[in-house]
């Protein structure tokens, strides 16, 4: 693993509470004073206070989650580099990507979603925050793009120290860092950024509208918010959940990878509009990605890859046995790669 281990002081700290590895004053705030937390499930349809069991269940995911990423993103960036999301294709796409290519698609990712989002150039973003950052490849691709400051949040102390360290071997450090905190709890003044943005992070949010709420609430007045996330799809009409094989397959992912329940791209929507946002705009981006996890498969499976697996350990192991799960989930429709966006009115 290229990762260096961080400080044991910081991956035992209570997981509400922020870390700050190197930050930009300017964005900072005193811990703010934790708030009830809410259900993980039904987002849109209403949420009651946590007990404390619950609580104590969102630790536990969210130390599952830091264990995780401390684990794997080392493995990660050896094989795939420095950006932790799937890739966007051309759909049907029938040609065998190099290597490189797949970067591109990954980079591709990041510009459809900006595109998608609007956001040019002449926006004029100058403060971002990446929640839920992985080692940083979404901060410095777009602080370098727009000559934006930059700020990432992960739970994940390797994943944090790495990005930073990226950032300096990049000659990006004054523009861009990044630490330890809840994406649920931000240690950011109100409304102080251009563009939030959350790549592939919105899944593992115990509790998606205190994840919006957080979101908007960071987000500068006429400010973007991307989220870009893996859900499930929209129930239809008088539906009121998935169907039991459907379940039992997300609970199978979820067990791996970190996953409190899923919620669908609608779901996000009607908490977008229930908070008053502006422009709010989804997509379904499922075919888009569709040549990603089997590309993924494939690169596991190489002499260098299987070497790689073994070494990092038990959880990088399960993850990989879980991919399969994800291609069986998008092409049974029961899993939606979803893209959702909106502005904080001025
Ligand atoms: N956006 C990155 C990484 C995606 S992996 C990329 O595209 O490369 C998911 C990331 O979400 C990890 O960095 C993980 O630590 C982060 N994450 C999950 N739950 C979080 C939370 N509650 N607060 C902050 N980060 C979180």
């Amino acid at each position: 693993m290229k990762a260096t281990l961080a400080p044991s002081s910081l991956i035992s700290l209570p997981r509400h509470k922020v870390s700050s590895l190197r930050s930009p004053s300017l964005f900072l705030q005193s811990q703010r004073p934790s708030s009830a937390l809410m259900t993980t499930t039904a987002a849109s349809r209403g949420s009651v206070a946590m007990t404390a069991a619950a609580t104590s269940s969102v630790e536990a995911l969210q130390e599952g989650i830091a264990e995780f990423y401390n684990e794997t993103s080392g493995l990660w960036e050896e094989i795939w580099g420095d950006h932790m999301h799937h890739g966007f294709y051309d759909p049907d796409s029938s040609v065998q990507l190099s290597d490189s290519g797949h970067r591109e698609a990954q980079i591709r990712m990041i510009e459809e979603s900006l595109r998608f989002a609007g956001v040019t150039e002449e926006k004029k973003i100058k403060r971002v925050v990446d929640v839920g950052c992985g080692i940083g490849g979404s901060s410095r691709y777009i602080a370098s793009k727009f000559g934006a400051e930059c700020i990432g949040i992960t739970l994940s102390p390797v994943q944090a120290k790495r990005a930073n360290d990226l950032a300096t071997a990049q000659s990006l450090s004054h523009k861009v860092s990044f630490q330890v905190a809840d994406a649920l709890e931000q240690p950011f003044e109100d409304g102080i950024f251009d563009l939030v943005w959350s790549m592939e992070s919105g899944e593992h949010m115990p509790d998606k509208a205190k994840f919006v709420k957080e979101l908007v609430r960071v987000a500068a007045p006429g400010g973007r918010i991307i989220i870009v996330t893996w859900c499930h799809r929209n129930l239809s009409q008088g539906e009121e959940a998935l169907q039991p094989w459907e379940q039992n397959l997300l609970d199978r992912i979820c067990k791996t990878f970190y996953l409190p329940a899923w919620c669908s791209t609608s779901d996000y929507v009607d908490l977008l509009q229930s908070l008053s946002l502006q422009d709010i705009k989804c997509a379904d981006w499922s075919e888009n990605v569709a040549p990603f996890w089997p590309a993924v498969i494939r690169t596991a499976l190489t002499w260098k890859g299987l070497v790689s697996l073994l070494r990092s350990g038990m959880k990088s192991i399960k993850g990989a046995l879980t991919m399969p799960l994800m291609i069986e989930g998008y092409k049974k429709g029961v899993i939606k790669f979803g893209i959702i966006t909106c502005q904080k009115p001025l």
